[in-house]
């Protein structure tokens, strides 16, 4: 027999929701719309983790988290669950592993060494890129994140950086698992969320989203004039060298990559940051060096090199200090500001991809065992 139900419509994640969103869906279940600014201060700032008993709500928006929220009817209200926390031996660094609702697990980073707290955050469950030296290309891609799952994190690293006696976050960097810019729209969604001042107030000047060259995404995040910062991870400086290393640059090569990063610096008048990880006899020499200035040339720039951290799934090592002082001179010798970052919370597992892909280990070889994680 047919049957004349009509589906029901999907529930919807409120930390999805944009502040001009919530406002909407409070005016059409017939609120004004200034309860939205109670109601976003009690997710966004306070952070409270249950609305049922917020005494500052007025009883309309009360009723309305009741009937909506609390019985799941509209929207849902969860929180990643955390499964997993380590902290760095010098007590800087601390990573989360976040399982979501599905039973995914992502990486969340809170790192305080600048004496300023960063968030490092992840915008997909796994990632398609495929970098070699990467724990979460060598997983291969899941799926993309919502902005709530991304909004998530941003709130959990601070309530992270709130408990270990910090003021908060200041920065916050989008490198942890995933792309980026393969999933631009939640991406750019979350940012909103993140930045509006009303909640977390993240300013956007102190936001750096990262990239493997998605060319695309480049030049739209120029045309949008998005305010925040770019960096763009090279590792090589000639199509063949690179694409050893990040295989997507066979899709977007370094000409048309290049173009648009002019692009991008025209239109947005900002500088990018070339990231360039350091692999031991693969591309830390003078002579790479010498590429990577000229390949630069005339754009405004500043390259980050970082020693690469060490995954199972790839024999490379990270080169020794020496070596990357000399590949920085180089830089520094055709006028490319350039900064050597220290390995920092390597162990801590700290590339991305690395936490999860431990624990995943640890589960394969025995079922159910936590890891040897530290308070
Ligand atoms: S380095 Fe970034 S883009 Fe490359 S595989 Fe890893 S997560 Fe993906």
């Amino acid at each position: 027999m047919a049957s004349d139900a009509s589906p029901k419509p999907a529930k919807r994640a409120l930390l999805d929701l944009t502040f001009a969103a919530l406002e909407r869906e409070l005016v059409v279940g017939g609120l004004r719309p200034a309860h939205a600014k109670t109601l976003w201060r009690a997710l966004h700032r306070d952070l409270a983790a249950d609305l049922a008993d917020q005494s500052e709500f007025l009883p309309p928006l009360r009723r309305w988290v009741m009937e909506q929220v609390g019985s799941d009817r509209t929207f849902t209200l969860r929180f990643p669950e955390v499964i997993g926390e380590i902290l760095s031996s010098d007590q800087l660094t601390r990573k989360l592993l976040l399982r979501l609702s599905d039973g995914q697990t992502v990486e969340t980073v809170v790192m305080g060494f600048t004496g300023r707290e960063t968030a490092c955050v992840s915008t997909q469950a796994g990632c398609v890129m495929g970098c070699v030296f990467c724990a979460t290309g060598q997983m291969g891609f899941v799926r993309h994140l919502a902005p709530g799952e991304i909004v998530a994190q941003v709130r959990q690293a601070q309530i992270a950086a709130k408990t270990s006696g910090k003021s908060g976050l200041r920065n916050l960097v989008l490198m942890g698992m995933g792309e980026p810019l393969h999933n631009y729209d939640a991406v750019m969604t979350a940012l909103e969320i993140v930045c509006h001042p009303r909640g977390l107030g993240l300013a956007p000047g102190h936001i750096t989203i990262s990239t493997v060259g998605v060319v695309p995404g480049i030049l739209r995040l120029a045309a949008e004039q998005r305010p925040y910062h770019l960096a763009v991870s090279l590792h090589g400086a000639t199509d063949e060298e690179r694409t050893a290393l990040v295989p997507i640059g066979r899709r977007w090569p370094l000409v048309e990559l290049m173009a648009a990063c002019r692009t991008y610096t025209r239109q947005t008048g900002r500088r990018i940051f070339f990231e360039w990880t350091l692999i031991a006899g693969t591309n830390d020499s003078p002579e790479h060096a010498g590429r990577l200035a000229v390949l630069l040339g005339g754009i405004e720039s500043q390259v980050n090199l970082i020693p690469l951290n060490p995954t199972d799934g790839y024999v490379g090592s990270a080169t020794r200090k020496g070596t990357a002082q000399a590949f920085q001179h180089v830089l520094r010798a055709a006028g490319i500001p350039s900064t050597l970052r220290q390995r920092r919370g390597i162990d801590v597992a700290a590339g991305c991809g690395q936490l999860r892909a431990d624990r995943a280990n640890a589960d394969a070889k025995s079922p159910g065992a936590p890891l040897a994680f530290q308070d």
